[in-house]
């Protein structure tokens, strides 16, 4: 007689909880397909490795998938809002699961795992929260939290009598210490340390670009590449519609390079400097303004007058500037996020 096993998918972070949730679920006798969605907004490339090295560690197989055109809507307009800075915690959270979902009918599986604790982040893992995010994903009872199960409404494969609900963890509320415990005896090693600091939106530069970006052009219309352009630079809103952005090393020179269309390039021509671009519809004084800022972070002496090129399309020109003392009380009043 040959034995099917019954089949779950595991969003697998990379973090412990969800290494966690998958161990739980292949202990208690079934297939576990883990699933890693990248949304575009993590911070560092580890996860995705790690996610890698725990399903193999884990010995089950690892799906990458790219959400990052949904996710984009999502920040652009969460249903349930931000949270503490720009995350759209809930919204993500039920995107996911949605997604999961999708993978899981593809896979043949019956239900879904994630390594959600109850309590454990005030916006996304309240009771009602999680509640929500089985809703509206449309997983239901589908969606099992087996960390912190014993403590929710029923799931699945309870239902279906393939585990007793005590099987599930009763794990809540911030401290770790339980899941450290657990990862110490079941010999995980691997996972991404839990630190909150995993998402861009997370971060206070990024989110108060993002929130100045959405207020100077409007949510739906700032394009894929300048989510990514707020990564990059020094940001500084010098008028209601112009934004000037300076790069702070030689990667960000070359990074801000390849963002060049459309914007004004400006670079310092007679001592080393950054370069920088120029975005909205800025006329001379403001073009000049630019330039002195960008002459700010040269190597020029402060009262030294430099050379900087300004380039859009095939229009070049040069403007002679002094740059703009250190001490300017605008620059820290135009500065975004940092
Ligand atoms: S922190 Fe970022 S990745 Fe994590 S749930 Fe919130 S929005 Fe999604």
């Amino acid at each position: 007689m040959i034995l099917v096993m019954k089949k779950a998918v595991a969003l697998l972070s990379g973090g412990l909880d969800s290494a966690l949730a998958c161990t739980i679920t292949l202990q208690l006798g079934f297939e576990v397909v883990g699933l890693n969605l990248s949304t575009g907004f993590c911070v560092g490339q580890g996860r995705c490795d790690t996610a890698l090295a725990l399903a193999s560690r884990l010995g089950i197989p690892l799906r990458l998938l790219d959400v990052g055109k949904e996710f984009l809507e999502v920040v652009r307009a969460p249903q349930h809002g931000y949270g503490s800075a720009m995350n759209p915690c809930l919204d993500c959270r039920i995107l996911m699961a949605r997604t999961a979902g999708a993978v899981m009918e593809e896979e043949g599986a019956l239900f879904v795992i994630t390594g959600e604790v109850l309590q454990q982040r005030p916006m996304s893992q309240h009771r009602r929260a999680l509640d929500l995010v089985a809703e509206e994903s449309g997983l239901g009872e589908r969606l099992v939290r087996p960390l912190s199960g014993r403590l929710l409404g029923p799931t699945h494969p309870e239902r279906m009598g393939w585990i007793r609900r005590e099987q599930w963890l009763d794990i809540q509320g911030r401290s770790r210490k339980r899941q450290l415990a657990l990862a110490e005896a079941w010999g995980l090693t691997e996972f991404v340390q839990p630190s909150g600091g995993c998402c861009l939106l997370l971060t206070r530069p990024y989110a108060a670009r993002l929130r100045d970006a959405f207020a100077a052009r409007g949510n739906k219309a700032l394009a894929e590449e300048e989510f990514a352009l707020l990564r990059f630079g020094r940001h500084f809103r010098i008028s209601p519609t112009v934004k000037v952005i300076v790069g702070r090393n030689e990667t960000e020179n070359a990074v801000l390079g390849t963002f060049a269309s459309g914007r004004w390039l400006l670079s310092v021509v007679t001592v080393p400097g950054p370069v920088s671009l120029v975005e909205g519809a800025a006329g001379g004084e403001e073009l000049e303004l630019a330039a002195r800022l960008a002459a700010r972070y040269s190597d020029a002496r402060p009262d030294e007058p430099v050379t900087v090129r300004l380039s859009v399309g095939d229009a070049v020109q040069e403007s002679r500037v002094i740059p703009l003392p250190a001490d300017d009380p605008r620059i820290a009043r135009w500065m975004i996020g940092d």
